[in-house]
C-alpha cells in the first residue's frame, strides 16, 4: 500500500502545530479549481481575476483542460493574487487535477505516468469530484494504492454537491489524504463559490503546495447556482470547447 501520514480527525495537523507554538499561519482563501475560455469556460483570464479580486479571494488556481495557457496568460496581468499554475488532466483512468506544476502535461497517458510527470515537476495530484457517478473520474477502489495527495472533497459545480460532500470527507479521512474544495467553475459567475482556507507559512506557492500536502486546509463554500449546473451539463453535451 502507498505510505502516507494519517490524519486523525480534520484540523488535527492544525492543532498539533498550534500546541507546538507555531500558529503564525497566513489562512489562505484560494478557489483551487478554475477552468478559463483557454478551454471550457466562458471566462477570460481577465474576467476570472477581477471575480476573483471582488470576491475576497487571496488566490485561484488556473487548471483549464489540456492546456496552461491561461496560466501563461494570467503571468502577465496585474494582480495582486497569488496564481497557482495547474492543469485538469485526462489520463487512460480518469480525470487528475494537478497544482503547482510548471510544464504541460498531454492528455490520454497511463494514470501512473501522469502522476509521476506532476511529482516530477513538485506538483501536487488532487482527484477530482471522486464520487459524482458518469464523470471521468479515477476508480475509488484503485485510489489507497497511489501517490497522490489530495481530494477535492467540494466541488461547486457538480450536481448535488452538497450530498456527495460526506462521501468524499470519508473517503479523504480513511485514506488520509488533505481535502481541497474549489469551485471547478466554467463561468466567471461562479469563481469562489466554493474554496479551501490554506494554513501556509506564506504567499509563496511552494509553501502553500506543502501545506496542502500537510493537510493543513478546510474546506468553505456553496453550491453554484442550479443555471450554472445546467448550462455546464449543456455545454459539455454539445462539446462546446
Ligand atoms: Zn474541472
Amino acid at each position: 500500500m502507498y505510505k502516507r501520514r494519517k490524519v486523525l480527525f480534520f484540523g488535527s495537523n492544525l492543532i498539533l502545530e498550534f500546541l507546538k507554538g507555531k500558529n503564525n499561519f497566513l489562512k489562505l482563501k484560494i478557489d483551487l479549481h478554475i477552468h478559463t475560455n483557454n478551454s471550457d469556460s466562458t471566462g477570460s483570464v481577465e474576467e476570472i481575476l477581477e471575480r476573483a479580486e471582488l470576491r475576497g479571494l487571496d488566490g485561484i488556481a488556473i487548471t483549464d483542460h489540456n492546456t496552461m495557457e491561461g496560466v501563461e496568460e494570467a503571468k502577465k496581468k496585474k494582480t495582486t493574487l497569488i496564481v497557482i499554475p495547474g492543469e485538469e488532466i485526462r489520463t487512460k483512468q480518469g480525470e487528475i487535477l494537478s497544482l503547482g506544476i510548471r510544464n504541460y502535461i498531454e492528455d490520454n497517458l497511463e494514470l501512473l505516468e501522469v502522476l509521476k510527470r506532476i511529482h516530477v515537476q513538485g506538483g501536487l495530484a488532487i482527484i477530482p469530484h471522486p464520487t459524482v457517478p458518469f464523470f471521468n473520474r479515477v476508480r475509488l477502489r484503485d485510489l489507497e494504492d497511489l501517490p497522490i495527495d489530495g481530494i477535492e472533497i467540494f466541488s461547486a459545480i457538480t450536481p448535488f454537491a452538497n450530498f456527495f460532500l460526506k462521501r468524499n470527507i470519508r473517503l479523504a479521512r480513511n485514506l488520509g489524504l488533505a481535502s481541497i474544495a474549489g469551485s471547478d467553475s466554467h463561468f466567471p459567475e461562479t469563481v469562489g463559490d466554493a474554496f479551501t482556507i490554506v494554513d501556509s507559512e506564506s504567499r509563496n506557492i511552494k509553501d502553500i503546495l506543502n501545506a496542502i500536502k500537510e493537510c493543513k486546509t478546510e474546506i468553505f463554500g456553496k453550491s453554484s447556482e442550479i443555471k450554472y449546473k445546467l448550462r455546464l451539463i449543456y455545454r459539455l453535451f454539445l462539446k462546446i470547447y
